[in-house]
């Protein structure tokens, strides 16, 4: 059995553990991570349900002996479709409250539901279910690592290849490429490859602009690997430095590090997020702060907990999240500095290798 086939268990006990605080007799989950997460199923549709202390997952034809080869601890059944497999798996259910992932079902299966489990309470839940894969364990943590430098050893080789007058989209296509060379089976997200001016849309595609000299370059990139993702973000500057972004580089990167410095157990992402916010804004460049400073990551490349000013989750060893404070001029350049960091109990590791250095290309 695989390593996260071994972790499968102790999540199937906190799953239960949370349906008992709770008070619910039955839970529904419809999103494919979370289902990942709790089965080790790595097919695109499915089911999964909690009733009686069993865990069951529901499949159609196309993943059957695909979800009997790789799911352990769950009752693996074939179902025509959703609903038909639900109404027969609840048709017993009058007076029972049965959760459900309120950000994830669609209002129309949440009205056929409501129809065929007539006499049954469908309870929507938010935090509580999307906070259970909160917190890391070594299989997971040894998959975000491997796709961590995955990205990383795929951003230094893409490096080499920079130079004045290749185009955004000719960047991102060499960095992709060798993340799948390496390993990726997927991208955490379209790679985002931002020069000069456009360096200042914080999510910008990647576009035909020829990179010049005296630009800012920012690539925010990740690899997948078993479904992990890693995300950073690093801004080179290409030819000469002027000063004012020179200037602003140091500003965000100190943002970057006290807030790296303030990351540990018990304190919460709103902390975090004051102590990159309130360098930035004391350096004169506030107005140009315009996103959270960081996010969760693991199974989805953006998940709980968000480092925003009114996020109120307190850290947790375990947690793996992004320090990524930027500031946008606009028309003129951008500049973004993320690194992934896992929290520990009295401070934190931080996962990315690339240096957060000012680096200048040719
Ligand atoms: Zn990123
Ligand atoms: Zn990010």
């Amino acid at each position: 059995m695989t390593p996260m086939a071994d972790a499968v268990f102790p999540r199937i006990e906190l799953i239960r553990q949370r349906m008992l605080d709770l008070h619910l007799d039955g839970l529904l989950l419809f999103d494919m991570k979370n289902i990942r997460y709790l089965t080790g199923f790595t097919g695109s549709e499915g089911i999964c349900f909690f009733r009686d202390g069993v865990g069951v997952l529901l499949v159609d034809g196309r993943y059957i002996t695909q979800a009997q080869e790789q799911v352990r601890g769950f009752d693996v059944r074939l179902c025509r479709d959703k609903l038909s497999g639900l109404s027969e798996a609840f048709s017993d259910s009058v007076g029972m409250t049965v959760g459900f992932e309120a950000s994830v079902l669609t209002v129309d299966m949440h009205l056929r539901l409501r129809k065929q489990l007539k006499g049954t309470t469908l309870k929507p839940l938010g935090d509580e279910v999307q906070q259970f894969r909160i917190l890391k364990d070594g299989a997971e943590l040894a998959l975000i690592s491997h796709a961590v430098d995955v990205s990383h050893r795929a951003l230094l080789d893409t490096l080499f290849l920079v130079r004045v007058g290749m185009t955004e989209k000719e960047i991102s296509r060499e960095l992709e490429y060798r993340m799948k060379v390496l390993g990726a089976e997927d991208l955490s997200f379209p790679t985002i490859v931002a020069s000069g001016p456009r360096a200042a849309l914080p999510h910008a595609e990647p576009g035909f602009r020829k990179i010049e000299r005296g630009d800012t370059v920012i690539i925010d990139y990740g690899a997948v690997v078993e479904g992990y993702h890693s995300d950073e973000t690093c801004t080179f500057v290409v030819g000469h430095l002027n000063s004012d972004v020179g200037n602003a580089y140091a500003i965000v990167k100190e943002a970057h590090d006290r807030a790296i410095d303030a990351v540990k157990a018990g304190i919460s992402c709103r902390e975090i997020d004051h102590v990159a916010r309130n360098c930035i804004e004391t350096n004169g460049l506030g107005a140009y702060f315009t996103h959270g400073t960081g996010h969760g990551v693991g199974l989805d490349v953006h998940e709980a907990p968000r480092l925003a000013p009114t996020s109120e989750t307190v850290l947790e060893k375990g947690m793996v999240v992004t320090i990524e404070p930027g500031v946008y001029l606009p028309g003129h350049w951008g500049i973004r500095i993320e690194d992934m960091v896992l929290v520990e109990q009295d401070g934190c590791r931080v996962l990315t290798k690339t240096s957060k250095e000012i680096e200048l290309l040719n």
